[in-house]
Protein backbone atom coordinates (compact mmCIF):
# COMPACT_ATOMS: atom_id res chain seq x y z
CA UNK A 1 0.00 0.00 0.00
CA UNK A 2 1.33 3.54 -0.85
CA UNK A 3 0.18 5.63 2.40
CA UNK A 4 -0.32 8.76 0.33
CA UNK A 5 -2.57 7.54 -2.58
CA UNK A 6 -5.17 7.03 0.63
CA UNK A 7 -4.24 9.55 2.77
CA UNK A 8 -5.47 13.52 2.31
CA UNK A 9 -3.31 14.90 5.78
CA UNK A 10 0.45 15.39 5.99
CA UNK A 11 3.20 12.74 5.72
CA UNK A 12 6.20 13.95 7.17
CA UNK A 13 9.64 12.08 6.71
CA UNK A 14 13.18 12.48 7.84
CA UNK A 15 14.13 14.24 4.63
CA UNK A 16 11.53 17.17 5.11
CA UNK A 17 12.02 20.46 6.51
CA UNK A 18 9.37 19.71 9.21
CA UNK A 19 10.48 16.77 10.65
CA UNK A 20 12.13 18.33 13.37
CA UNK A 21 9.36 20.13 14.83
CA UNK A 22 7.08 16.72 14.12
CA UNK A 23 9.41 14.36 16.25
CA UNK A 24 9.29 16.69 18.79
CA UNK A 25 7.38 15.89 21.97
CA UNK A 26 7.07 17.65 25.44
CA UNK A 27 10.01 15.90 27.27
CA UNK A 28 12.87 16.99 25.65
CA UNK A 29 14.76 14.42 27.59
CA UNK A 30 12.79 12.12 24.69
CA UNK A 31 14.64 12.60 21.50
CA UNK A 32 13.60 9.67 18.84
CA UNK A 33 13.44 9.38 15.37
CA UNK A 34 10.81 7.87 13.96
CA UNK A 35 10.49 6.79 9.94
CA UNK A 36 7.21 8.66 9.50
CA UNK A 37 5.00 11.07 11.23
CA UNK A 38 1.52 11.46 9.76
CA UNK A 39 -1.41 14.04 10.89
CA UNK A 40 -4.70 12.40 9.54
CA UNK A 41 -7.49 14.91 8.41
CA UNK A 42 -10.43 12.68 9.06
CA UNK A 43 -11.13 9.77 11.03
CA UNK A 44 -10.68 7.71 7.24
CA UNK A 45 -7.18 8.58 7.74
CA UNK A 46 -6.78 7.65 10.57
CA UNK A 47 -8.02 3.94 9.51
CA UNK A 48 -5.29 4.15 6.43
CA UNK A 49 -2.41 5.25 8.50
CA UNK A 50 -2.52 2.42 11.24
CA UNK A 51 -3.69 -0.28 8.29
CA UNK A 52 -0.42 0.93 6.33
CA UNK A 53 1.48 0.51 9.61
CA UNK A 54 0.30 -2.99 10.08
CA UNK A 55 1.03 -3.79 6.57
CA UNK A 56 4.64 -2.24 6.32
CA UNK A 57 5.17 -3.82 10.31
CA UNK A 58 5.86 -0.46 11.77
CA UNK A 59 5.83 0.18 15.55
CA UNK A 60 2.62 2.63 16.04
CA UNK A 61 3.23 5.72 18.27
CA UNK A 62 -0.23 7.63 18.55
CA UNK A 63 -0.41 11.47 19.93
CA UNK A 64 -2.39 13.79 21.00
CA UNK A 65 -1.14 17.00 23.04
CA UNK A 66 2.48 15.32 23.39
CA UNK A 67 2.66 15.17 26.97
CA UNK A 68 3.82 11.31 28.02
CA UNK A 69 6.21 12.18 30.22
CA UNK A 70 8.17 8.77 28.90
CA UNK A 71 7.73 9.85 25.47
CA UNK A 72 5.01 7.25 24.63
CA UNK A 73 3.89 9.32 21.43
CA UNK A 74 7.00 9.29 19.57
CA UNK A 75 8.64 6.06 18.63
CA UNK A 76 12.30 5.54 16.31
CA UNK A 77 11.80 4.05 13.07
CA UNK A 78 8.40 3.58 13.67
CA UNK A 79 5.09 5.50 12.79
CA UNK A 80 3.64 8.34 15.01
CA UNK A 81 0.04 8.81 14.30
CA UNK A 82 -0.61 12.50 15.28
CA UNK A 83 -3.64 13.68 15.58
CA UNK A 84 -3.18 17.40 15.91
CA UNK A 85 -5.19 18.07 12.92
CA UNK A 86 -8.17 16.78 14.27
CA UNK A 87 -8.82 19.71 16.96
CA UNK A 88 -12.13 20.77 18.00
CA UNK A 89 -14.74 20.58 20.90
CA UNK A 90 -18.62 21.10 20.15
CA UNK A 91 -20.95 21.41 22.74
CA UNK A 92 -24.58 21.10 23.71
CA UNK A 93 -25.90 23.17 25.57
CA UNK A 94 -29.24 21.74 26.26
CA UNK A 95 -27.88 18.45 27.20
CA UNK A 96 -24.72 19.69 28.42
CA UNK A 97 -22.59 17.69 26.85
CA UNK A 98 -19.37 18.05 24.43
CA UNK A 99 -17.93 15.97 21.71
CA UNK A 100 -14.53 16.51 21.55
CA UNK A 101 -11.91 15.39 18.72
CA UNK A 102 -9.26 12.88 19.37
CA UNK A 103 -6.80 15.16 18.95
CA UNK A 104 -7.72 18.35 21.26
CA UNK A 105 -6.07 20.15 23.99
CA UNK A 106 -7.54 21.35 27.22
CA UNK A 107 -7.94 25.08 26.39
CA UNK A 108 -10.07 24.03 23.81
CA UNK A 109 -12.22 22.11 26.08
CA UNK A 110 -12.41 24.51 28.99
CA UNK A 111 -13.04 27.28 26.53
CA UNK A 112 -15.94 25.76 24.47
CA UNK A 113 -18.04 24.81 27.80
CA UNK A 114 -17.41 27.86 29.05
CA UNK A 115 -18.84 29.81 26.60
CA UNK A 116 -22.05 28.13 27.59
CA UNK A 117 -21.54 28.67 31.71
CA UNK A 118 -20.40 24.81 31.54
CA UNK A 119 -17.52 22.69 32.35
CA UNK A 120 -15.61 19.35 32.32
CA UNK A 121 -13.08 18.69 34.97
CA UNK A 122 -9.67 18.54 33.28
CA UNK A 123 -5.96 19.15 34.59
CA UNK A 124 -4.03 21.62 35.23
CA UNK A 125 -2.12 23.43 32.05
CA UNK A 126 -4.38 24.04 29.33
CA UNK A 127 -1.22 22.25 26.42
CA UNK A 128 -2.42 19.00 27.39
CA UNK A 129 -4.08 16.35 25.40
CA UNK A 130 -7.25 15.38 26.06
CA UNK A 131 -6.82 11.86 24.59
CA UNK A 132 -3.95 11.26 26.86
CA UNK A 133 -4.96 12.38 29.85
CA UNK A 134 -8.85 10.94 29.68
CA UNK A 135 -7.84 7.99 28.35
CA UNK A 136 -5.40 8.01 32.11
CA UNK A 137 -7.76 9.36 34.46
CA UNK A 138 -7.65 13.07 34.52
CA UNK A 139 -7.21 14.80 37.80
CA UNK A 140 -7.57 18.23 38.06
CA UNK A 141 -8.57 21.31 40.44
CA UNK A 142 -12.02 20.46 40.35
CA UNK A 143 -11.88 16.85 41.15
CA UNK A 144 -12.87 17.15 44.77
CA UNK A 145 -16.38 18.70 43.42
CA UNK A 146 -16.89 17.23 40.04
CA UNK A 147 -14.51 14.12 40.19
CA UNK A 148 -11.47 12.69 37.18
CA UNK A 149 -12.26 13.76 33.90
CA UNK A 150 -13.29 9.79 33.73
CA UNK A 151 -16.10 10.03 35.63
CA UNK A 152 -17.47 12.52 33.06
CA UNK A 153 -16.74 10.23 30.00
CA UNK A 154 -20.02 8.95 28.66
CA UNK A 155 -18.36 7.82 25.22
CA UNK A 156 -15.49 7.19 23.22
CA UNK A 157 -15.45 6.84 19.00
CA UNK A 158 -12.29 4.62 18.80
CA UNK A 159 -11.01 3.19 15.19
CA UNK A 160 -9.19 -0.45 16.47
CA UNK A 161 -5.89 -2.19 15.87
CA UNK A 162 -7.94 -4.22 12.87
CA UNK A 163 -9.32 -0.72 11.87
CA UNK A 164 -12.90 -1.04 12.86
CA UNK A 165 -14.64 2.14 14.12
CA UNK A 166 -16.14 1.55 17.19
CA UNK A 167 -18.10 3.16 19.92
CA UNK A 168 -17.52 2.64 23.56
CA UNK A 169 -20.09 4.05 26.29
CA UNK A 170 -22.15 2.57 29.38
CA UNK A 171 -24.96 0.42 26.94
CA UNK A 172 -22.23 -0.49 23.73
CA UNK A 173 -19.01 -2.05 24.43
CA UNK A 174 -19.52 -1.77 28.24
CA UNK A 175 -16.23 -3.86 28.83
CA UNK A 176 -14.40 -1.78 26.64
CA UNK A 177 -15.55 1.89 27.68
CA UNK A 178 -14.35 0.43 31.66
CA UNK A 179 -11.02 -0.37 30.37
CA UNK A 180 -10.83 2.51 28.89
CA UNK A 181 -11.39 4.96 31.61
CA UNK A 182 -7.72 4.07 33.03
CA UNK A 183 -6.05 1.88 30.57
CA UNK A 184 -7.32 3.31 27.41
CA UNK A 185 -4.17 3.99 25.71
CA UNK A 186 -3.57 0.01 25.01
CA UNK A 187 -6.95 -0.40 22.93
CA UNK A 188 -7.27 1.43 19.79
CA UNK A 189 -7.08 5.11 18.66
CA UNK A 190 -9.90 7.71 20.19
CA UNK A 191 -10.55 10.15 17.55
CA UNK A 192 -13.44 11.84 19.42
CA UNK A 193 -15.12 11.75 23.11
CA UNK A 194 -18.19 12.86 24.63
CA UNK A 195 -18.54 14.19 27.93
CA UNK A 196 -21.08 15.29 30.09
CA UNK A 197 -20.86 19.29 31.15
CA UNK A 198 -21.34 20.70 34.76
CA UNK A 199 -22.65 24.23 35.00
CA UNK A 200 -20.43 26.58 36.25
CA UNK A 201 -20.20 30.53 36.42
CA UNK A 202 -15.84 29.85 36.18
CA UNK A 203 -15.68 32.71 38.74
CA UNK A 204 -13.52 31.19 41.34
CA UNK A 205 -10.97 32.15 44.22
CA UNK A 206 -7.30 30.83 43.55
CA UNK A 207 -4.02 31.45 44.15
CA UNK A 208 -1.03 30.11 46.67
CA UNK A 209 0.31 31.20 49.99
CA UNK A 210 4.76 30.87 49.87
CA UNK A 211 6.35 30.45 53.46
CA UNK A 212 9.95 30.03 53.72
CA UNK A 213 10.70 26.14 53.98
CA UNK A 214 11.41 26.26 57.73
CA UNK A 215 7.70 26.76 58.43
CA UNK A 216 6.50 23.73 56.42
CA UNK A 217 5.30 21.83 59.39
CA UNK A 218 3.14 24.60 60.49
CA UNK A 219 1.52 25.29 57.12
CA UNK A 220 1.30 21.32 56.84
CA UNK A 221 -0.65 21.62 59.70
CA UNK A 222 -2.66 24.36 58.34
CA UNK A 223 -3.54 22.46 55.22
CA UNK A 224 -4.99 19.66 56.70
CA UNK A 225 -6.94 21.48 58.53
CA UNK A 226 -8.33 23.01 55.70
CA UNK A 227 -9.23 19.30 54.18
CA UNK A 228 -10.76 18.22 56.82
CA UNK A 229 -12.97 21.29 57.18
CA UNK A 230 -13.09 22.28 53.90
CA UNK A 231 -16.24 21.58 51.46
CA UNK A 232 -15.95 19.96 47.94
CA UNK A 233 -16.00 23.16 46.60
CA UNK A 234 -12.16 23.50 48.09
CA UNK A 235 -9.40 22.27 46.20
CA UNK A 236 -5.69 22.39 48.14
CA UNK A 237 -2.25 21.35 47.15
CA UNK A 238 0.79 21.45 49.88
CA UNK A 239 4.28 22.11 48.52
CA UNK A 240 7.67 22.30 48.99
CA UNK A 241 10.90 22.68 46.66
CA UNK A 242 13.11 25.29 44.77
CA UNK A 243 10.89 27.28 42.81
CA UNK A 244 13.55 28.44 40.34
CA UNK A 245 16.76 26.96 39.88
CA UNK A 246 19.33 28.59 42.74
CA UNK A 247 16.44 30.17 44.98
CA UNK A 248 15.78 28.96 47.91
CA UNK A 249 13.37 26.40 48.97
CA UNK A 250 9.56 27.52 49.93
CA UNK A 251 6.91 25.48 51.38
CA UNK A 252 3.05 26.64 49.63
CA UNK A 253 -0.30 25.76 49.63
CA UNK A 254 -2.40 26.25 46.69
CA UNK A 255 -6.09 26.45 46.30
CA UNK A 256 -9.14 26.67 44.21
CA UNK A 257 -12.49 27.33 45.99
CA UNK A 258 -15.34 27.52 43.46
CA UNK A 259 -17.93 28.71 45.92
CA UNK A 260 -19.03 31.90 46.71
CA UNK A 261 -16.28 34.68 47.72
CA UNK A 262 -17.78 35.00 51.21
CA UNK A 263 -17.63 30.92 51.64
CA UNK A 264 -14.16 31.46 49.96
CA UNK A 265 -13.02 33.78 52.70
CA UNK A 266 -14.30 32.25 55.59
CA UNK A 267 -13.20 28.96 54.65
CA UNK A 268 -9.33 30.37 53.53
CA UNK A 269 -8.81 32.52 56.90
CA UNK A 270 -7.02 30.02 58.89
CA UNK A 271 -4.60 29.69 55.98
CA UNK A 272 -3.97 33.15 55.35
CA UNK A 273 -3.78 33.86 59.07
CA UNK A 274 -0.35 32.33 59.43
CA UNK A 275 2.09 35.14 59.56
CA UNK A 276 4.46 37.14 57.30
CA UNK A 277 4.24 34.68 54.21
CA UNK A 278 6.50 35.41 51.47
CA UNK A 279 3.48 35.65 48.98
CA UNK A 280 0.07 35.28 49.17
CA UNK A 281 -1.29 35.62 46.15
CA UNK A 282 -5.20 34.44 46.46
CA UNK A 283 -7.64 36.59 45.17
CA UNK A 284 -10.83 35.79 42.34
CA UNK A 285 -10.36 35.00 39.02
CA UNK A 286 -12.04 33.52 36.09
CA UNK A 287 -11.26 30.27 35.84
CA UNK A 288 -10.19 29.86 31.80
CA UNK A 289 -7.52 32.15 33.31
CA UNK A 290 -6.46 30.20 35.84
CA UNK A 291 -6.45 27.34 33.62
CA UNK A 292 -3.35 28.77 32.08
CA UNK A 293 -1.50 30.00 34.85
CA UNK A 294 1.00 26.64 34.51
CA UNK A 295 1.29 27.16 30.67
CA UNK A 296 4.41 29.03 30.60
CA UNK A 297 5.91 27.55 33.69
CA UNK A 298 5.50 24.05 31.90
CA UNK A 299 6.20 24.85 27.96
CA UNK A 300 7.64 22.39 25.47
CA UNK A 301 11.10 21.70 25.44
CA UNK A 302 12.20 21.04 29.50
CA UNK A 303 13.64 18.25 31.20
CA UNK A 304 11.39 16.91 33.28
CA UNK A 305 10.97 13.62 35.55
CA UNK A 306 8.58 12.73 38.57
CA UNK A 307 7.55 9.84 40.86
CA UNK A 308 4.13 9.62 42.13
CA UNK A 309 2.16 7.87 44.86
CA UNK A 310 -1.22 7.92 46.39
CA UNK A 311 -1.29 8.48 50.18
CA UNK A 312 -3.36 7.62 53.09
CA UNK A 313 -2.06 10.38 55.24
CA UNK A 314 0.49 12.88 55.12
CA UNK A 315 2.07 12.87 58.27
CA UNK A 316 5.01 15.41 60.08
CA UNK A 317 7.77 13.00 59.51
CA UNK A 318 7.01 12.75 55.63
CA UNK A 319 6.88 16.52 55.91
CA UNK A 320 9.98 16.32 57.45
CA UNK A 321 11.75 13.87 54.65
CA UNK A 322 10.67 15.76 52.01
CA UNK A 323 11.96 19.34 53.38
CA UNK A 324 15.49 17.39 53.62
CA UNK A 325 15.07 15.62 50.48
CA UNK A 326 14.74 19.34 48.86
CA UNK A 327 18.09 20.85 49.54
CA UNK A 328 19.11 17.40 47.75
CA UNK A 329 17.61 18.70 44.68
CA UNK A 330 20.64 19.46 42.09
CA UNK A 331 21.71 22.46 41.49
CA UNK A 332 20.49 24.13 38.24
CA UNK A 333 17.26 22.20 38.51
CA UNK A 334 13.18 22.82 39.52
CA UNK A 335 12.09 20.50 41.74
CA UNK A 336 10.05 19.66 44.84
CA UNK A 337 7.00 17.22 46.04
CA UNK A 338 3.22 18.16 46.26
CA UNK A 339 0.47 16.82 48.04
CA UNK A 340 -3.08 17.22 46.38
CA UNK A 341 -6.37 16.44 48.61
CA UNK A 342 -8.13 13.90 46.95
CA UNK A 343 -11.79 11.99 47.85
CA UNK A 344 -14.52 14.25 47.30
CA UNK A 345 -16.32 13.34 43.98
CA UNK A 346 -13.42 11.00 43.00
CA UNK A 347 -14.11 8.82 45.85
CA UNK A 348 -18.08 8.76 44.90
CA UNK A 349 -17.39 6.04 41.71
CA UNK A 350 -16.80 2.51 43.33
CA UNK A 351 -13.01 1.68 43.08
CA UNK A 352 -14.07 -1.22 40.46
CA UNK A 353 -16.27 0.86 38.55
CA UNK A 354 -13.23 1.79 36.36
CA UNK A 355 -9.33 0.85 35.35
CA UNK A 356 -7.99 3.86 37.16
CA UNK A 357 -6.86 2.81 40.76
CA UNK A 358 -6.35 4.78 43.76
CA UNK A 359 -9.64 6.31 44.62
CA UNK A 360 -9.68 5.42 47.96
CA UNK A 361 -6.74 7.67 48.87
CA UNK A 362 -6.49 10.79 50.78
CA UNK A 363 -3.77 12.83 49.06
CA UNK A 364 -2.14 12.00 45.41
CA UNK A 365 1.47 13.43 46.08
CA UNK A 366 4.94 13.83 43.69
CA UNK A 367 7.96 14.60 43.20
CA UNK A 368 8.53 16.47 39.73
CA UNK A 369 11.83 18.25 38.66
CA UNK A 370 12.66 20.38 35.40
CA UNK A 371 15.59 21.05 34.01
CA UNK A 372 17.21 22.52 31.35
CA UNK A 373 20.70 21.24 30.62
CA UNK A 374 21.31 17.54 29.27
CA UNK A 375 24.50 16.61 31.79
CA UNK A 376 21.92 16.91 34.47
CA UNK A 377 19.79 14.04 33.40
CA UNK A 378 21.16 11.34 35.73
CA UNK A 379 21.17 13.59 38.72
CA UNK A 380 17.90 14.69 38.43
CA UNK A 381 16.28 11.08 36.92
CA UNK A 382 17.88 9.50 40.00
CA UNK A 383 16.87 12.49 42.53
CA UNK A 384 12.94 11.71 41.39
CA UNK A 385 13.05 8.04 41.22
CA UNK A 386 13.65 8.00 44.89
CA UNK A 387 12.26 11.15 46.19
CA UNK A 388 9.13 9.52 47.47
CA UNK A 389 10.66 6.47 49.04
CA UNK A 390 9.92 7.60 52.46
CA UNK A 391 5.87 7.92 51.51
CA UNK A 392 5.66 3.79 50.63
CA UNK A 393 4.03 2.99 54.27
CA UNK A 394 1.73 5.51 53.85
CA UNK A 395 0.59 4.94 50.28
CA UNK A 396 -2.29 3.05 49.54
CA UNK A 397 -3.38 0.57 46.48
CA UNK A 398 -3.00 1.66 42.75
CA UNK A 399 -0.86 4.23 41.14
CA UNK A 400 -1.94 7.16 38.35
CA UNK A 401 -0.62 6.11 34.74
CA UNK A 402 -0.31 9.15 33.69
CA UNK A 403 2.68 9.74 36.11
CA UNK A 404 4.71 6.87 36.05
CA UNK A 405 7.82 7.42 33.88
CA UNK A 406 9.30 3.72 34.42
CA UNK A 407 9.18 1.81 31.67
CA UNK A 408 8.40 -2.04 31.44
CA UNK A 409 9.20 -4.61 34.00
CA UNK A 410 5.65 -5.45 35.14
CA UNK A 411 4.79 -1.87 36.35
CA UNK A 412 1.81 -1.89 34.16
CA UNK A 413 0.90 -4.36 37.18
CA UNK A 414 1.52 -2.08 40.12
CA UNK A 415 -0.73 0.44 38.61
CA UNK A 416 -3.70 -1.74 38.54
CA UNK A 417 -3.13 -4.34 40.82
CA UNK A 418 -3.83 -8.01 40.12
CA UNK A 419 -7.16 -8.34 39.61
CA UNK A 420 -7.58 -5.24 37.58
CA UNK A 421 -4.79 -5.97 35.59
CA UNK A 422 -6.25 -9.89 34.66
CA UNK A 423 -9.53 -7.95 33.47
CA UNK A 424 -7.59 -5.66 30.98
CA UNK A 425 -5.56 -8.47 29.60
CA UNK A 426 -8.55 -10.26 28.81
CA UNK A 427 -9.83 -6.72 27.19
CA UNK A 428 -6.06 -6.72 25.22
CA UNK A 429 -6.71 -10.31 23.97
CA UNK A 430 -10.29 -9.41 22.56
CA UNK A 431 -9.28 -5.74 20.99
CA UNK A 432 -5.57 -5.98 20.77
CA UNK A 433 -4.32 -9.35 20.50
CA UNK A 434 -1.23 -8.64 18.36
CA UNK A 435 -0.24 -5.43 20.75
CA UNK A 436 -0.49 -2.83 18.07
CA UNK A 437 -1.00 -0.29 20.82
CA UNK A 438 2.44 -1.07 22.51
CA UNK A 439 3.42 2.39 23.20
CA UNK A 440 2.11 2.99 26.55
CA UNK A 441 2.23 1.57 30.33
CA UNK A 442 1.36 -1.58 28.30
CA UNK A 443 -0.75 -4.81 28.93
CA UNK A 444 0.43 -7.49 27.32
CA UNK A 445 -2.16 -9.56 25.66
C1 LIG B 1 2.99 19.78 31.78
C2 LIG B 1 2.10 18.62 32.18
C3 LIG B 1 0.99 18.85 32.95
C4 LIG B 1 0.17 17.79 33.32
N1 LIG B 1 -0.91 18.05 34.11
C5 LIG B 1 -1.76 17.05 34.40
C6 LIG B 1 -2.94 17.29 35.16
O1 LIG B 1 -3.19 18.41 35.60
N2 LIG B 1 -3.78 16.25 35.40
C7 LIG B 1 -3.52 15.02 34.93
O2 LIG B 1 -4.31 14.12 35.17
N3 LIG B 1 -2.40 14.74 34.23
C8 LIG B 1 -1.53 15.73 33.95
N4 LIG B 1 -0.40 15.47 33.23
C9 LIG B 1 -0.13 14.09 32.80
C10 LIG B 1 -0.88 13.84 31.50
O3 LIG B 1 -2.21 13.48 31.80
C11 LIG B 1 -0.24 12.71 30.72
O4 LIG B 1 1.08 13.07 30.38
C12 LIG B 1 -1.05 12.39 29.45
O5 LIG B 1 -0.66 11.15 28.96
C13 LIG B 1 -0.85 13.45 28.41
O6 LIG B 1 -1.73 13.29 27.34
P1 LIG B 1 -1.33 13.86 25.91
O7 LIG B 1 -2.42 13.57 24.99
O8 LIG B 1 -0.86 15.28 26.05
O9 LIG B 1 -0.03 13.02 25.62
P2 LIG B 1 0.49 12.11 24.42
O10 LIG B 1 1.96 12.04 24.67
O11 LIG B 1 0.05 12.61 23.11
O12 LIG B 1 -0.18 10.71 24.70
C14 LIG B 1 -0.08 10.05 25.94
C15 LIG B 1 -0.49 8.59 25.80
O13 LIG B 1 -1.82 8.52 25.32
C16 LIG B 1 -1.86 7.85 24.07
N5 LIG B 1 -2.77 8.61 23.20
C17 LIG B 1 -2.69 9.91 22.86
N6 LIG B 1 -3.72 10.24 22.09
C18 LIG B 1 -4.47 9.13 21.93
C19 LIG B 1 -5.67 8.87 21.25
N7 LIG B 1 -6.32 9.81 20.57
N8 LIG B 1 -6.15 7.60 21.29
C20 LIG B 1 -5.51 6.64 21.99
N9 LIG B 1 -4.36 6.84 22.66
C21 LIG B 1 -3.86 8.09 22.63
C22 LIG B 1 -0.45 7.87 23.55
O14 LIG B 1 -0.21 6.76 22.73
C23 LIG B 1 0.36 7.79 24.83
O15 LIG B 1 0.47 6.47 25.29
C24 LIG B 1 0.46 16.49 32.88
C25 LIG B 1 1.58 16.25 32.09
C26 LIG B 1 2.41 17.31 31.76
C27 LIG B 1 3.62 17.03 30.94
Amino acid sequence: MILADHFSGEIVGPGDPGYDVARAVWNSMIDRRPALVVRPAGVDDVVAALRFAREEELLVAVRCGGHSIPGFSTCDDGIVIDLSRLRGADVDPERRTARVLGGSLLAELDEAAQAHGLVCPVGVVSHTGVAGLTLGGGMGRLQRKLGLTIDSLLAVELVTADGRTVRASEDENPELFWGLRGAGANYGIATAFEFRLHPFDGRVTHGTVTHPLERAEELADRFRELVEDGPDDLWTSFGMGVPAAGRPPVATVSVLHSGSSADAERHLAGLRALDDPLEDSIEPKPYLALQRVLDAPLEWGQRFSMKSSFLASLPDSLVRDWADRVSEVPAGAEGGFSAWTWGGAIATVPEDGTAFTGRTAAFWAAAEIVWNDGALDEACRSWARTAVDAAVPHATPGRYVNDVAEVGGGVARTIYGDAKYERLVALKREWDPDNVFRLNQNIAP
